[in-house]
């Protein structure tokens, strides 16, 4: 069964921050298994019993969900023409799930899926500042110049926004890495595409601090750990 921190718990459970519920706790206003929690570690499971001010918890865990995306499959969850990544996963809460930052049918990588609102919203909100990081291949060889561009930002006439400052790093003639903050539509590709530079491949590596698990072959899924969430949050 699954496993998760006592504070995680109460923060989505209750919809307040971690802080209030340190608050909580030390105000004894909160009961595991019938006795005073004061341990934010403390790890509960489905059939821990729990209450705030006399009211019991109802005992539906959060889930969070790390997936190796495919070429070719959608990131919604419902689609007419392709297979969508909520088709590729395999458990019974699966409708309950959305997606954390989307990628695109053809890239691949690090997708997070999760029945909790608060912790996607944090996770994808441009001033939280979680650097997603992408590995990405070019059809024609990257120059030095395309740094600086990466790093003031690009006019995107359409949206009438400045892309966020871009990480732009060369590992090789056609290789890059990109860490961005945001996730504004084909915002990778639009930005190669101001050197009229094809992207052919790209892969999400890691968010935040959680990298993608390399033993999940494309497709396959499994939950985060405990300290994996504490990597990204
Ligand atoms: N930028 C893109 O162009 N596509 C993605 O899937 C992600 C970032």
């Amino acid at each position: 069964s699954k496993r998760i921190r006592l504070d995680r718990y109460l923060s989505v459970q209750l919809g307040i921050n971690k802080k209030d519920v340190r608050l909580l706790l030390a105000q004894q206003r909160v009961l595991v298994n019938g006795e005073i929690a004061n341990d934010i570690q403390l790890v509960i499971d489905d059939f821990t019993h729990v209450t705030c001010d006399d009211q019991v918890l109802q005992n539906k865990l959060p889930c969070y969900v790390m997936m190796n995306k495919p070429v070719g499959v959608v990131s919604a969850t419902k689609d007419d023409q392709h297979k969508t990544v909520i088709d590729l996963l395999d458990r019974a809460d699966k409708h309950d799930l959305h997606i954390v930052g989307r990628l695109d049918l053809n890239s691949s990588g690090l997708l997070l899926l999760t029945n909790d609102g608060r912790w996607s919203r944090t996770l994808m909100s441009p001033e939280h500042k979680v650097p997603k990081l992408y590995r990405v291949t070019l059809e024609n060889p990257i120059s030095e110049d395309y740094i600086a561009t990466f790093a003031e930002g690009m006019y995107f006439p359409f949206e009438d926004i400045t892309t966020r400052p871009a990480g732009l790093k060369i590992i090789s003639d056609h290789v890059a890495e990109v860490s961005l903050v945001e996730g504004r539509y084909h915002q990778i590709k639009r930005m190669f595409g101001r050197f009229r530079n094809p992207v052919i491949g790209l892969h999400r590596v890691s968010i935040g601090g959680l990298a993608l698990d390399e033993g999940l072959v494309p497709g396959e899924s499994r939950d985060l750990s405990e300290d994996e969430l504490q990597l990204i949050n």
